[in-house]
Parts: C-alpha cells; sequence; structure tokens
C-alpha cells in the first residue's frame, strides 16, 4: 500500500514533481494547495504553511484519508527579492514565515506521530543560496540557510526514535520561480553552473525519493546539493 506522504506546495513546480514521484511508486500522496486544487492522481489539502491552525487541520484531513504522515517533504516557498537597504521588514519576516516558520510548524504537526510510530523521514528544500548568499535575497537565504540549523536539530532530537531529517539543497530549477527572472540573471547563473543548463524539477524529486528509501536508512542531517556543480559540494 505503501507509505503516507505529505508534500507542502506539492501543486506544482517542485513540490509536484515530487508528490509525482511517491505516487508513481506505490505511495499515498497528499499535497497542500492554496485554493487551486489537487492536480490528477493526488489527494489535496487546503493550506496556508503560515497559519498554524490550517496546517494542523490539513495533517488532520490527511491522517484520516491515508493515516499518520510517515514522509514529510517541507517545498512550499516564496521569493520576495530585493537589496538590503531598500528591503521593508514585512518581506524579510513574511518569506522567514514561509520558508522557515512554516517547516518547523509542520515538521512539529508531523513528530508527535512519528515519534509514537518510532520511525519517519523529513526532507526540506532549501536552497544553494541558502549556503552561498545571495545578493537581493537576505530574506531568502536566511530562511534557507535557517532549514539546515533545523534540520540538523531535529535528526539529533529524534534519531533515537528512527526519524531521520534530511535538507536537499536545489541550485537552478525550471518552473515559475526561476521563470520571473530577468533573461540576463538567467543568463548569468547558467554561466557559473557547470552542467550549464537548469535542473528539472525530476532531478530534485528523484533525490528526495532516495532520502525518504530504505536505502538512506542512515543518512541523517544531511545536506545534498542538486545544483549542476554551482556550489560545488558547498
Ligand atoms: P513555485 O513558485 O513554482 O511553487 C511554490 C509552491 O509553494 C507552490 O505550490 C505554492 O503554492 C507554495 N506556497 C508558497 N507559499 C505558500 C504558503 N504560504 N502556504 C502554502 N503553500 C505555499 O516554486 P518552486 O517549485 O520553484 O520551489 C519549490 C521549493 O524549492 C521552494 O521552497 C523554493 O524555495 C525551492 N527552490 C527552488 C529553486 C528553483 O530554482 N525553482 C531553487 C532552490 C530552491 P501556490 O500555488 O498556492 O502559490
Amino acid at each position: 500500500m505503501g507509505r503516507s506522504v505529505l508534500v507542502t506546495g506539492g501543486n506544482r513546480g517542485i513540490g509536484l514533481a515530487i508528490a509525482r514521484s511517491f505516487a508513481e511508486q506505490g505511495d499515498s500522496v497528499a499535497i497542500t494547495h492554496r485554493g487551486s486544487g489537487a492536480p490528477e492522481g493526488l489527494f489535496g489539502v487546503e493550506c496556508d504553511v503560515t497559519d498554524t491552525a490550517a496546517v494542523d487541520r490539513a495533517f488532520t484531513e490527511v491522517e484520516e484519508r491515508q493515516g499518520p504522515v510517515e514522509v514529510l517533504v517541507s517545498n512550499a516557498g516564496i521569493t520576495r527579492d530585493g537589496l538590503l537597504l531598500r528591503m521593508g521588514e514585512d518581506a524579510f519576516t513574511d518569506v522567514v514565515d514561509a520558508n522557515l516558520t512554516a517547516a518547523y510548524r509542520v515538521a512539529k504537526r508531523a513528530a508527535s506521530k512519528m515519534v509514537r510510530a518510532r520511525t519517519g523521514r523529513m526532507v526540506f528544500i532549501s536552497s544553494v543560496v541558502g549556503l552561498s548568499g545571495s545578493a537581493g535575497q537576505v530574506n531568502y537565504a536566511a530562511s534557507k540557510a535557517g532549514l539546515v540549523g533545523l534540520a540538523r536539530s531535529i535528526a539529533r532530537e529524534l534519531g533515537s526514535r528512527n526519524i531521520t531529517a534530511n535538507v536537499v539543497a536545489p541550485g537552478f530549477v525550471a518552473t515559475d520561480m526561476t521563470a520571473e527572472l530577468p533573461e540576463a540573471r538567467q543568463q548569468e547563473i547558467l554561466g557559473q553552473v557547470p552542467l550549464g543548463r537548469l535542473a528539472e524539477a525530476d532531478e530534485i524529486a528523484g533525490v528526495v525519493r532516495f532520502l525518504a528509501s530504505d536505502a538512506a536508512g542512515y543518512i541523517t542531517g544531511a545536506v545534498v546539493p542538486v545544483d549542476g556543480g554551482l556550489g560545488m559540494g558547498h
């Protein structure tokens, strides 16, 4: 029957590729969306990850439908770029809320059931820029760097319960998020990527699926770059 998987922001982009990848191998997959509905074949729950009560409701719905979440993929995220001197405080706190505090919210809600089951997998989608920094992204880079400390602390707290927590750090992936970048910026980024191309969302999904698989049972607290060599392993 497969495992009970939840992917936040699984209605499009990288999250959708991750959700489909788990569904293909027979897992029961739920995704969160913010009103767009679920793509065909996936169970959708409406949830804004900045709202703790909505997160709790979404987990309850998923648990009723497919059992307690055994694999959590915290993927939902936003950007609100701007240079430090021009960035308003709300642009900073909103991005940290959606990208980092939300990861805490979903991890905490998932953890209670995982601890009881004495098994669980958590994967957090960070970014190469969380480790390298990025001009114009102090908010986003800080939120993505924060996920590393979050995951590694969970790895230490819950390792004895057979719960792993890992981070995937994608480089530039062809999705709506990167399509927003000006053409000149895209070319500049590509010039720094040894593989000379953007990643496909499926290439991120494959690594997430591996980290949730039996083959990765002894990997926890890791940061796995999937960036075409952009960060050179950091
Ligand atoms: P997209 O912009 O294509 O999709 C973002 C997803 O996050 C959507 O499903 C969106 O839902 C959801 N989301 C955003 N805010 C919230 C919220 N408050 N509550 C619930 N869901 C929310 O992004 P990508 O697929 O490109 O990115 C996915 C993840 O990968 C993000 O964390 C991103 O930071 C990270 N990443 C992306 C890279 C890239 O090059 N694309 C590189 C490195 C990391 P909705 O449809 O409702 O807006």
